[in-house]
């Protein structure tokens, strides 16, 4: 990223919107906002594996389902720049016993949100990425999100959360385990 070239655009911004960039308010605001730019959209032109180490191991007792939940995650609305901040849930069945450590399912949702995108876009990456990586023999994943562009703005209602939801392979086609996943994650209103 260049941050000179943000610390530019925020500036411009802050005069464009009537503002004065010279008030000792706003001085190093086109600084920390660059700062926070390069943190928040860190995953363009990455892969996963740029940022973890995802080793794939082998278990020979394969469990049924391989499930995290409530994981916490923070992005960005492509429309608006505006926050969109939830839970997801992520599960897969493995393929021949092959399993990536827990961790790096939490830091896979993670990656898939650092940049401006969608809600639907974060889901289908973190499933992409996630085939990719395991060739599973079947992934589910659940996103439950507040988005502020809709909350702040606009309709400016909260509790107005927004599910997304994506299942490939077993997770389509056995309707128990589908239902087993989903009955533990119980959407519901995000407290927060
Ligand atoms: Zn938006």
């Amino acid at each position: 990223m260049d941050q000179k070239a943000v610390e530019q655009a925020v500036k411009q911004l802050l005069l464009a919107i009537g503002d004065d960039p010279q008030r000792p308010g706003l001085v190093e605001t086109p600084q920390r906002v660059a700062k926070m730019y390069a943190e928040l959209s860190s995953s363009i032109g990455h892969r996963p594996e740029d940022v973890a180490n995802y080793k794939v191991f082998h278990v020979d007792d394969v469990p049924r389902m391989v499930s995290v939940e409530h994981i916490p995650f923070y992005s960005l609305c492509e429309h608006h720049l505006l926050p969109f901040f939830g839970e997801a849930n992520v599960a897969y069945v493995p393929r021949d016993g092959r399993v990536i450590g827990l961790s790096k399912i939490p830091r896979l949702v993670d990656f898939a949100a650092k940049r401006p995108g969608m809600q639907e876009r974060v889901t289908t990456d973190i499933v992409n990425e996630l085939q990719r990586l395991l060739t599973p023999r079947g992934i589910a994943v659940t996103i439950t999100a507040r988005h502020l562009c809709m909350e702040m703005r606009g309709i400016n209602k909260r509790g107005q959360d927004t599910y997304t939801s994506r299942f490939t392979g077993v997770f389509e086609t056995d309707d128990a385990l589908r239902r087993e996943f989903l009955m533990k994650n119980e959407h519901g209103q995000i407290n927060l």
